[in-house]
């Protein structure tokens, strides 16, 4: 046991990260020592609202954001739902029109059906081959009535960066609102809020080396979101709920840390990412890379391997123990093949032998070699046994 954990090589650093040690050392005197309510008003817990204001400061600086438009939340999917009901709610007397993408979240494409249900309209845009959403098809699709566009910045599957400063351009020279999914890439490529024009963003802790269920909605200045929690005073009333103290803290210096190591950990990423996407295209024929080739997050690496079960793939690859994963946590157990992988147009059948390998600055390239050796011998043990396989082989 002791010797696979040792060996364990892990590759799935976009359905949760490791907390980074200066983190968890930043949050554990908010257990222990200072663990005051931060909204009393006795000198003890001064030191916690301290925290949490330099909190504030560390997830807004990030973004180009001011410590008053955060707010914290439980994670990514509570900062979607919020960001998005509380606007069809606000707005509804202006239109109930929103527009998103194919390729969501499920946090943003339920919410969005939930809201179908109440009576909006929602239009989910179509993307091109690489993931992209176009601008054209984004003006094309604004109505009068629009009153939220929600684009993601990077998609969790397949890696694909999307050009969020044009289409937040488009949004507000139409005087509509913009939100932002950011959960992948905030803390992993640069975003100003400013200069991309976002009015709203979600971010999460445990994606960027923090810890799980927190996260933040960022939310412009001027903007009158209603609440998400009904109670007390906290987050100036829009979040009710005794703050999470250490969790807030650990955001705060996970997105710190994050935005000092940025630049060298995408750099370091981007080769070690090329380095494993050259291999696998170069050693295991009928693959093909998923999302766009260079407009991709830095640690994402997603291919379809033709004629096998990426479920086969997964548990195969974690008896080598490598984790990697066949698209999104809350896909993978279910039959259905991924949306987004279906999005880009790849048939069915194709869209079943996908792979996520998701890189984090700790991988090595032995690493990478041991699993692009894994993966060959993998691949090939299952095409063998594959009559799809045995069809096609003939036919040639
Ligand atoms: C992980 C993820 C979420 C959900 O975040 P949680 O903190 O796990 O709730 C939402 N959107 C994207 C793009 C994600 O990758």
């Amino acid at each position: 046991m002791e010797e696979k954990e040792n060996r364990r090589i892990y590759l799935d650093n976009a359905a949760t990260t490791r907390v980074r040690e200066e983190v968890l050392q930043e949050m554990l005197p908010y257990f222990r020592d200072n663990y005051a309510n931060p909204s009393a008003i006795y000198t003890f817990a001064g030191e916690a609202k301290k925290a949490v204001g330099k909190a504030r400061e560390q997830a807004a600086a990030l973004i180009g954001a001011k410590p008053n438009e955060i707010y914290f939340t439980a994670g990514g999917s509570e900062s979607d739902n919020w960001a998005i009901r509380a606007t069809a709610e606000g707005l509804a007397d202006k239109g109930r029109h929103i527009i998103t993408s194919k390729i969501e979240h499920h946090a943003i494409l339920h919410t969005c059906e939930y809201l179908e249900r109440q009576g909006y309209e929602v239009t989910y845009l179509d993307v091109d081959a690489e993931g992209k959403v176009a601008p054209e098809a984004l003006q094309r699709a604004i109505r009068p009535d629009t009153i939220l566009i929600s684009i993601m910045a990077a998609n969790n599957e397949i890696g694909t960066i999307e050009p969020i400063e044009t289409l937040g351009q488009i949004a507000h020279e139409k005087g509509i609102l913009f939100h932002t999914d950011a959960v992948q890439a905030y803390g992993h490529i640069p975003i100003n809020v400013e200069e991309m024009h976002i009015d709203l963003l979600s971010a999460s802790g445990h994606k960027l080396n923090g810890p799980k269920g927190v996260g933040i909605l960022y939310c412009r200045e001027n903007l009158r979101l209603g609440p998400l929690i009904h109670g007390g005073a906290q987050e100036r009333g829009r979040r009710a709920g005794t703050l999470n103290v250490p969790g807030i803290v650990g955001f705060g210096k996970a997105a710190a840390l994050s935005g000092e190591t940025m630049q060298e950990r995408m750099e370091r990423e981007t080769a070690l990412r090329d380095y494993l996407i050259d291999r696998v295209l170069a050693e295991i024929p009928y693959t093909r890379l998923n999302g766009h080739r260079q407009d991709r997050l830095s640690n994402n690496a997603n291919f379809c391997f033709r004629f096998i079960e990426g479920e086969s793939l997964l548990i195969l690859l974690d008896q080598k123990g490598i984790c990697g994963s066949s698209g999104s946590a809350c896909t993978s157990g279910a039959l259905d093949p991924s949306h987004v992988l279906l999005a880009i147009g790849l048939p069915h059948e194709i869209a079943h032998g996908s792979l996520r390998l998701t890189l984090s600055e700790e991988n090595t390239r032995e690493e990478i070699d041991r699993t692009v050796e894994a993966l060959k011998e993998i691949v090939g043990r299952l095409r063998d046994m594959s009559p799809l396989y045995e069809d096609f082989v003939k036919r040639q």
